[in-house]
């Protein structure tokens, strides 16, 4: 069974990505520019940021028998990913994502979850000593929540570091918040849970104050080009983000947990994780695409 420092547990998908002038609104079609097919989904970015971190990753994911699994997983070998931990699903297809892109960077998602939505505790109970293995495990939203509980019953039990990033956002128990080490959430996410509007530092600091009482843990919510708030214990931190030239924010997201994950399995410091986490991903939007746009640890190791 693989053993390796970050483990990150979530979606594989393919993503379908097409660029356009603009958005697409309802009942609407636009003739798009450049279309490319790439691997994508939270959990794969992820562990695909974290390895580019010059860390050893294990992933634990589904995809199914198709060529987009196949082409999926061989990727992962490339990019040095542990990849024994990945289920193949006999009766549905593998994840895929189609994904739009406006003019300015901005982005609209839809996703078919396939294998993804079938990955249960049961097959994840069956790769447990790979958790226990680690030292961070990294989570998102996008596999059975019945699985992310599981996943981290193992690794409460072991002094696994859990750092589950909240994307996408749906309701989740007090207790599985409770156990968290380090919560990660945009801002959309951050007022999905918190009923409250985040624009601003101030708005930001309040809403990592509610999410305190639910998660004792570190918070940090992303702000998009403003930056991202971190809350440890009675601390607010305010870490700007790098001014860039945005082409595609896909994957900005994910390139942050990822690298966040990196630094902390690497004993940095929270703060210091934050900023190198930042600027890799101020340099995955000046990039096309998820996977693609992700950097190197040596394109940002500096602090
Ligand atoms: P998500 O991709 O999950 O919606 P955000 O948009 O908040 O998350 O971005 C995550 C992090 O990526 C931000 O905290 C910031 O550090 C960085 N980032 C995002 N957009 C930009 C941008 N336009 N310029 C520089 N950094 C950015």
């Amino acid at each position: 069974m693989s053993s390796a420092n970050i483990v990150v547990l979530g979606s594989s998908n393919t993503d379908m990505v097409v660029k356009a002038a603009h958005l697409p609104a309802p009942g609407e079609t636009i003739l798009g520019g450049q279309f490319f097919m790439v691997p994508g989904g939270k959990g794969a970015n992820q562990a695909v940021a974290a390895a580019r971190s010059s860390s050893s990753v294990a992933f634990i994911a589904k995809v199914g028998t198709d060529i987009f699994g196949q082409q999926a997983i061989a990727h992962y070998q490339q990019e040095g990913i542990l990849v024994d931990t990945i289920f193949r699903d006999e009766e549905n297809p593998s994840g895929i994502a189609l994904i739009s892109v406006d003019a300015k960077g901005e982005n609209c998602i839809l996703v078919a979850p396939g294998a993804n939505a079938t990955l249960t505790p049961k097959e994840l109970q069956s790769v447990k000593n790979t958790i226990i293995s680690g030292n961070v495990l990294l989570m998102q939203l996008e596999i059975p929540i019945a699985t992310i509980e599981q996943a981290i019953d193992v690794a409460v039990q072991h002094d696994t570091k859990i750092i589950l990033n909240t994307a996408p956002a749906q309701a989740l128990s007090d207790q599985l918040l409770q156990q968290v080490d380090i919560l990660i959430l945009n801002t959309s996410e951050a007022q999905f849970y918190t009923g409250m509007t985040i624009e601003n530092w101030e708005e930001a600091a309040l809403a990592a104050d509610y999410l305190y009482q639910k998660c004792p843990g570190i918070i940090i919510i992303t702000l998009g080009a403003k930056g991202s708030l971190l809350k440890e214990k009675d601390n607010y931190i305010q870490i700007p983000a790098e001014e860039v030239n945005a082409v595609d924010s896909t994957a900005a997201g994910d390139t942050f947990c990822g690298v966040l994950a990196a630094c902390v399995a690497k004993e940095m410091s929270i703060v210091d994780a934050v900023k190198l986490a930042s600027k890799a991903a101020a340099i995955s939007v000046t990039r096309m695409g998820a996977q693609t746009s992700i950097p190197f640890w040596q394109e940002y190791n500096i602090l």
